[in-house]
């Protein structure tokens, strides 16, 4: 009789260790960690972008962190047109960078995205050859990498504007929230969606969305995240990016009718600062070769006189927007392009950005006091100034956002107030790489994401 309840209690405490070890089992497995990349191959410079998160959260909203930022050193892709194979050897430098922050035994898995923006619309427009050559180039050098390399193409305008405005959300965590209370996403409050406005060295996008649904032109997007509808709208303007306006604004200065004019002046320039600029590099364009096609561009050079001058900087700027193509109309930017009236908050982030950081500008300060301190850069002279590189530019550049927020935007002294400056949120850069990313990987998922995945201790 004893050793029948002593091989009961045996059995017994056998049962209880496997139910024991079976319960742990069924608790402890970790969530893996996975990865993404995408490469931002912008006008003027390429950056490569690392992304990571929990495979168990991989649906719920804000949980994808950025891992890793690398800046390819050089030009942007656009500018190997001609050495389509440097290109791709541009992108070896940061993909080893990536490398040595992925796992060996997850790099497999990585999804691998470039996409190219406006310069690459440009060169398209110039020579699709080459810029399929260039696109075939950097696809073959990602191919190489033990990734799982997923495409390069070029992004629309359009796109490039929708996917900033997912980053913008998505990283504010404004989409949809879990409330544990209520066991239920919560529907987003529309105050709290933030618009966007990306300014690029080619081209510019706003983004946000407007009172009411009603919008049949092109510039509408509709997106389903999370369980709710969102029509945006988004417009891109091909040549307004700072690097190409700023071009076209020293063509202007150089013409005189058809003609070339001698002992040029810029308003923008500081005194004191000479450029020299060969009049072929205008061609290099379609930007400007289009809008001045008869011009007689050789290989002569000018020199651009720099005058320092506030106000003739603003109106030579304003110059180059069709302002009179709207007519009457207030839903109008510039070249008859339909905006519905600005609503909500907005991120600026990118040139926006980089050039109100520089100028200190990016704490929230009223237009009055944005506009003085861009008067009193702009009559500084050039023996005054700091830093060579870039300073000759800034009173262009800060300029030029002013004339694209305020005239051709149509942002007031009130809505001013809603525009922050920013170019990160927690540890990760505002862009349209992460909005593209989280669409492709399915990741902002159209219904509201099932929060019971697995068991919990
Ligand atoms: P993209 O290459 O098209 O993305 O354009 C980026 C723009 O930001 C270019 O016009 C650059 O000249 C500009 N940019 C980048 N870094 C800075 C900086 N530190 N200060 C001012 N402008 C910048």
């Amino acid at each position: 009789f004893t050793s029948a309840i002593v091989g009961a209690l045996v059995a017994l405490s056998i049962i209880a260790l496997v139910l024991s070890l079976v319960r742990v089992e069924d608790v402890t497995l970790p969530p893996t960690v996975k990865y993404g990349m995408v490469f931002d191959a912008g006008s003027s410079h390429t950056s490569l972008f690392v992304y990571e998160w929990d495979s168990d959260k991989e649906n719920d909203t804000g949980v994808v962190s950025q891992t890793l930022s690398c800046d390819v050193q050089g030009q942007g892709i656009s500018s190997y047109a001609s050495n389509p194979p440097e290109a791709g050897n541009s992108l070896r430098e940061c993909l080893d960078k990536a490398l040595q922050v992925v796992p060996a035994e997850k790099q497999r898995d990585v999804p691998a995205y470039l996409g190219a923006t406006a310069g690459m619309r440009l060169l398209r427009e110039q020579n699709s050859s080459a810029a399929e050559q260039v696109l075939a180039e950097v696809a073959k050098t990602m191919q190489e990498y033990p990734v799982a390399f997923k495409g390069a193409r070029i992004l629309t305008g359009e796109e490039e504007g929708a996917y900033g405005w997912i980053t913008i959300n998505y990283l504010l965590d404004s989409f949809t929230k879990y409330s544990p209370r209520a066991h239920a996403w919560l529907r987003p409050e529309a105050a709290n969606i933030f618009g966007a406005l990306d300014l690029g060295g080619a081209s510019t996008q706003i983004s946000f969305m407007p009172e009411g649904s009603a919008m049949s032109q092109n510039e509408a997007s509709e997106f389903t995240l999370y369980g709710y509808s969102y029509n945006i709208y988004t417009h891109s303007y091909l040549c307004y990016g700072v690097l190409q306006a700023l071009s076209n604004l020293a063509l202007g200065a150089c013409r005189d009718g058809e003609n070339v004019k001698r002992g040029i002046h810029h308003p923008c320039y500081p005194k004191g600062y000479n450029e020299t600029v060969s009049l072929s590099s205008f061609h290099a364009s379609p930007c400007t070769e289009g809008s001045h096609p008869r011009l007689p561009l050789g290989d002569s050079s000018v020199t651009l006189e720099g005058r320092g001058n506030a106000s003739g900087c603003l109106a030579a700027l304003r110059k180059l927007f069709n302002f009179s193509a709207c007519g009457q109309s207030q839903d109008c930017t510039f070249d008859g392009v339909y905006q519905p009236p600005l609503r909500g908050q907005f991120i600026a982030f990118s040139a926006f950005y980089y050039n109100f950081k520089f100028l200190n500008l990016t704490e929230g300060q009223p237009l009055a006091v944005v506009r003085e301190a861009i008067e009193g850069l702009c009559t500084r002279s050039w023996e005054d100034v700091q830093n060579p590189k870039r300073l000759p530019k800034y009173c262009a550049n800060a300029n030029y956002i002013l004339t694209l927020l305020l005239d051709a935007y149509k942002f007031n002294e009130t809505s001013w107030n809603n525009i922050f400056f920013q170019m990160k949120v927690g540890s990760s850069d505002v862009g349209w790489t992460l909005g593209y990313m989280l669409n492709l990987t399915n990741m902002v998922p159209a219904e509201a994401p099932a929060r019971v995945k697995g068991h919990r201790p």
